[in-house]
């Protein structure tokens, strides 16, 4: 009756994780996505902790109370450009959890109902080594990739002679050495493919450069939910190999993407080798001109158009300056000037970075467009209103064959009558690559805080 009763509310959490994820893929529904998949998560809780076999109350509630805080207290301060590596540290966690839980039913087989120490189902030793391995690569490969992004060492790609034979070889003995657990069951073997993944995870990520992240990201997402996935398995919790396949095939849906986005296979990105960090002075900017306005300028030419696209980006973010783009767009939408802001699916740090933004801004869904629905309107706009964002808008992504941003798909802003480009200098983007976009004739750099740039444009309007 019991097992009946928990099957059922299993089924309907994995239903609302479903509708939770289908509601998270527009903005307009993502809020009550949220609250679904909140919904789910109550009642998955309130069914394990119903389930018989929970011996201590005391532990999880001090669990849920200790990392409840601290988790509230991350996401109170959390500030938004500091998201990427909130996600990766989270990540970290994630496969820690699925490590010590193999751990625990490797030495403790009966409380798991897999068997008893020196003969534990064949079945369950390989599901706890794939869930150990997968768990110990996501650890270390989420701290590597928190500790590119929060900028704790460098963002650079570290590569080295031998490195893909070496990770190739490194696969081949821990694939040999899951043979050797399954077979003789020795404890030897199985730290040995903790030690072995733990040394894979950092070895995968550190020559995966800062352009590549988000994939990096959204990869180690998808690991994440598949080393949980193998912790349910070992658990015999069809909760959490459902919950695990959805984060693991999203994960990997996700991936694959924003490789779309940047027109990079999934394999070049994961053997890695190229972006650096962000911010560095653009190289070599030579004597070439570059054309300067201030706020009255920018005014000026924004008042006299008929269409403006505003291409927001990273820049936008740091300066918060999205309440303050939303005025200046109300203010030339009273003047009867048409507004569309036009969103690269990389834009940012994060997948949706720039979508959360302006719906916080209360800037209406319908005047947001994904790249492919708006490339072709710059041609027929007037002013292209580029907001802290740079590679993005990278023509050497189409013409420089040499260009780490070779391939990606740009938003093709200078084909609008003027660009307006709100950046503080002629600083690099992210893939650290110069942008000849600032030298064009029909480019007008504003030099400034986006936010404050553009509360002056609003006065100047
Ligand atoms: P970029 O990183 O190319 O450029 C952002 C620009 O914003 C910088 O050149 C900087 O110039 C400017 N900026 C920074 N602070 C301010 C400020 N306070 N006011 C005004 N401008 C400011 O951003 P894009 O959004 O164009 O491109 C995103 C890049 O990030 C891509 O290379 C992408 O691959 C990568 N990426 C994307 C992720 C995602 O999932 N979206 C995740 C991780 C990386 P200056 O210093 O001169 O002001």
């Amino acid at each position: 009756m019991h097992a009946d009763f928990t099957g059922i509310a299993y089924l309907v959490a994995a239903i609302c994780f479903i509708m939770a994820l289908r509601g998270l893929s527009s903005p307009e529904t993502a809020r009550r996505g949220n609250a679904i998949g909140i919904a789910g998560m109550v009642i998955a809780i309130a069914t394990t902790l119903a389930d018989p076999g929970v011996v201590s109350f005391e532990l999880i509630a001090a669990g849920v109370v200790i990392g409840g805080a601290i988790g509230t207290l991350i996401a109170l301060r959390i500030q938004m450009t500091a998201l990427p590596q909130l996600v990766a540290a989270f990540h970290s966690l994630v496969g820690l959890a699925a490590v010590a839980v193999a751990t625990a039913a490797f030495y403790a087989p009966e409380a798991y109902g897999i068997g008893v120490v020196g003969d534990i189902k064949t079945a369950s030793l390989i599901e706890m080594a794939i869930g150990t391995a997968v768990g110990a690569v996501t650890f270390t490969g989420s701290v590597v990739a928190f500790a590119k992004l929060q900028g704790l060492v460098s963002g650079a790609p570290l590569v080295f002679r031998g490195q893909h034979p070496l990770n190739a070889g490194l696969g081949l003995v821990l694939v040999a050495l899951v043979v050797w657990l399954c077979l003789a069951e020795a404890p030897a073997a199985y730290w040995l493919i903790v030690i072995l993944s733990l040394a894979l995870g950092f070895l995968i990520i550190v020559p995966i450069g800062g352009a590549d992240m988000p994939v990096v990201i959204s990869m180690l997402n998808s690991y994440s939910g598949w080393a949980a996935c193998g912790i349910g398995f070992t658990l015999s919790n069809t909760l959490l190999i459902i919950t695990g396949a959805l984060v693991g095939s999203s994960g990997a849906i996700l991936s694959y993407i924003m490789c779309r986005g940047m027109n990079r296979s999934f394999f070049s990105v994961i053997l890695g080798g190229f972006g650096v960090e962000g911010g560095q002075a653009a190289a070599a900017n030579g004597d070439r001109h570059v054309k300067a306005g201030s706020a009255e300028d920018a005014a000026f030419v924004l008042k006299n158009a008929s269409r403006v696209i505003v291409v927001p980006g990273y820049g936008m973010a740091v300066a918060q300056a999205q309440h303050a783009l939303r005025e200046m767009c109300d203010t030339l939408k009273g003047q009867g000037i048409d507004i569309a802001y036009a969103i690269h699916p990389v834009a940012g740090r994060m997948p949706g970075h720039m979508n959360v933004l302006l719906a916080e801004a209360s800037v209406p869904y319908d005047e947001v467009f994904e790249l492919e629905d708006i490339n072709n309107e710059f041609a027929t706009a007037d002013v292209a209103y580029v907001i802290g964002a740079n590679d993005v808008t990278n023509p050497a992504a189409k013409t420089d064959s040499e260009s780490p941003i070779f391939g990606m798909p740009i938003l093709e802003v200078e084909k609008a009558s003027t660009v307006l480009f709100v950046k503080r200098s002629l600083a690099s983007g992210y893939a650290g690559v110069d942008n000849v976009l600032f030298y064009r004739d029909n480019t007008m750099m504003l030099f400034d805080d986006a936010k404050k740039m553009t509360e002056e444009i609003v006065q100047s309007l």
